[in-house]
């Protein structure tokens, strides 16, 4: 009989040749809609970036990369795939996924909230815990020893908003899922130094005052730089003095 042979090179098309671009319709499926950010109105994730990039992004809306939202999608896919799996275990009472917070902050200068959601929210059979998980991808789980401090930030606004035994910081790697996790637990000292950054956030804000520009001085985060959307009108004011 004779053998039929399948030609491959046949298949081989470039992906110019094809009439669906599946890059195209995945960029048109993760663009998203930027909603002008309210002065008064503050999110935990925002508060450990660059108080000047913070700043700007109140008064400049700027459209996400492309190739960032699709590093977010990869990361939401696996918070989501942490909350399934938390979900289907039977060591827990209660799993709530993107639990919102409010926090009201007032004294005799200023008021405004903050905003946020917390990822995971976990009761433990029997009511004997109360945890909240924040997960966070990343691309080598191994260079990561300690928490980052934004992450850290962000908790314990968290653990502030809502009364828990303790946190837990858990980097999740986007390549094999390998896991390193973190507990932190509430600290009234590092919450004070949180909500001071907030309200210099806030007084540059209602004051139009540019703030300092935190990163380009740090030498251990100027790195970042490079990457933030803000950073041509950063540099043109620096160059101004500012
Ligand atoms: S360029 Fe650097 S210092 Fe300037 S706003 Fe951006 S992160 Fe901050």
């Amino acid at each position: 009989m004779e053998e039929k042979k399948l030609d491959i090179a046949a298949f081989q098309l470039q992906d110019s040749d094809a009439e669906i671009n599946i890059g195209d319709i995945i960029d048109e499926y993760l663009n998203e809609e930027t909603r002008p950010k309210r002065i008064g109105s503050y999110y935990p994730s925002e508060i450990g970036m660059c108080i000047r990039r913070s700043y700007y992004s109140y008064f400049i809306s700027k459209p996400t990369e492309p190739k960032a939202l699709r590093i977010f999608a990869l990361g939401n896919n696996v918070h989501e795939f942490i909350a399934r799996a938390l979900k289907d275990s039977d060591r827990f009472e209660v799993v709530e996924e993107e639990k919102p917070i409010k926090i009201n902050y007032v004294d005799g200068e200023t008021s405004f909230s903050i905003y946020g959601r917390i990822d995971d929210y976990v009761v433990s059979k029997g009511n004997t815990k109360k945890v909240i998980i924040e997960a966070k991808s990343t691309s080598d789980v191994d260079k990561i020893t300690v928490p980052e401090d934004k992450h850290v930030m962000q908790i314990m606004l968290y653990l502030a908003a809502e009364k828990t035994d303790y946190g837990i910081i858990v980097y999740a790697d986007k390549k094999n899922l390998q896991i390193k996790q973190f507990k932190v637990e509430y600290n009234e000292s590092v919450y004070n130094k949180v909500i001071q950054r907030f309200k210099d956030l806030d007084y540059h804000l209602k004051k139009k005052k540019l703030p300092p520009a935190e990163y380009y001085f740090d030498n251990k985060k100027v790195w970042e730089c490079k990457y933030c959307p803000y950073y041509n009108e950063c540099m043109q004011a620096i160059a101004n003095g500012d």
